[in-house]
């Protein structure tokens, strides 16, 4: 874990399928409030991953809306975005969100679907033989299509919320069903199993088809479940947290990133690979919005990864 993976060359680039909403969101928290700013799922996931220097494209939908320049913000990050269909006269996906004072929970405020309610994904010849694949927040069919879409990957990791657990729950369950790993956060894996303890829950989420269950504690850390196996990696203690708008997508973005980038989903290396989700996602949370990721650099990521270790590692004596 401390080789020094960002610095790596690209010649050996592995494909990285990203899908996922891209968004307008509007965000309250108690330090402050938004108006329209860029948001979604595959946004974040995308500006997280690109610090793998891996080969990703985001499979997406947006409505003429949609500002150009927030789109070169990807293309600067060498994101593909030929599959991110604009749809002529529509309004892209629009989410609006309130955290409340432990900045742990938040209500959603308002969610529209816009050109998402229609969307039919098109994956590129070029990245249906994507080693990884991460389908973040969105439609369940859409997520479900993209499977279908590509070709045996390496790995399938999905990302989903209470939202779909609400209004496609059945469909949903389909697509747990045929995913390797899971990402959720600690209230949905409760309201997905029916199960109060998280080593119940994730035990159920494992029965419902994925190896492996990663359930995110937002600023308490992560677990990581595989077989009889348990991981935990603490987020890091911070001075300064404004908003989590992002965090678990930045953290799918990391973890996704990383095991491209390594080739290695071994359970070993999908520890590394939390590490360096819950990493990513420290930072997402310093600033409003995106704006904390698109000013990120590979030294800061580097020096925190070692808070990281130091902050977990002790030697202990037998008493
Ligand atoms: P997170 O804070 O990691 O849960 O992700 C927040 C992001 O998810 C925001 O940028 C939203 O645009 C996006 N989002 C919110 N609700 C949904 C939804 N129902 N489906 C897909 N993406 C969503």
């Amino acid at each position: 874990m401390t080789e020094c993976l960002y610095l790596q060359k690209k010649s050996r680039m592995s494909k990285l399928l990203i899908v996922g909403t891209v968004a307008f969101d509007a965000i309250e928290t108690p330090f402050g409030k938004t108006d329209k700013i860029l948001g979604g799922a595959a946004t974040y996931i995308a500006l997280s991953a690109a610090h793998f220097g891996i080969d990703s494209s985001v499979v997406s939908v947006i409505g003429e809306d949609f500002p150009e320049k927030y789109l070169d913000l990807l293309r600067d990050r060498n994101v593909n975005l030929d599959a991110l269909e604009v749809v002529k006269g529509g309004n892209t996906f629009f989410w609006s969100g309130k955290y409340h004072n432990d900045m742990n929970t938040r209500d959603t405020l308002d969610t529209q679907l816009n050109v998402l309610a229609d969307f039919s994904p098109n994956v590129p010849e070029a990245y249906k033989n994507s080693e990884i694949v991460m389908l973040g927040n969105l439609h369940p069919a859409v997520q479900m299509s993209v499977i279908d879409q590509v070709n045996n990957p390496q790995l399938i990791v999905l990302d989903t919320m209470n939202f779909w657990m609400d209004s496609e729950l059945e469909l949903l369950k389909k697509v747990i069903a045929r995913v390797d790993v899971i990402t959720i956060n600690d209230e949905e894996a409760r309201q997905l199993s029916g199960e109060y303890s998280l080593v119940k829950a994730a035990r159920k989420i494992r029965d419902m088809g994925p190896d492996y269950v990663v359930i995110k504690k937002g600023e308490h850390g992560a677990l990581l479940f595989h077989n009889e196996e348990m991981f935990f990696a603490p987020a890091l203690p911070l001075e300064e947290v404004f908003d989590p708008t992002g965090a678990g997508d930045t953290f799918a973005g990391g973890f996704a990133g990383y095991l491209a980038k390594t080739k290695d989903v071994s359970f070993g290396n999908m520890k590394n690979a939390v590490i360096y989700g819950s990493n990513l996602a420290s930072f997402c949370v310093e600033k409003f919005g995106t704006e904390r990721m698109l000013e990120l650099e590979q030294g800061e990521l580097e020096r925190r990864l070692k808070n990281f270790q130091a902050l977990t590692q002790f030697e202990i004596n037998l008493a």
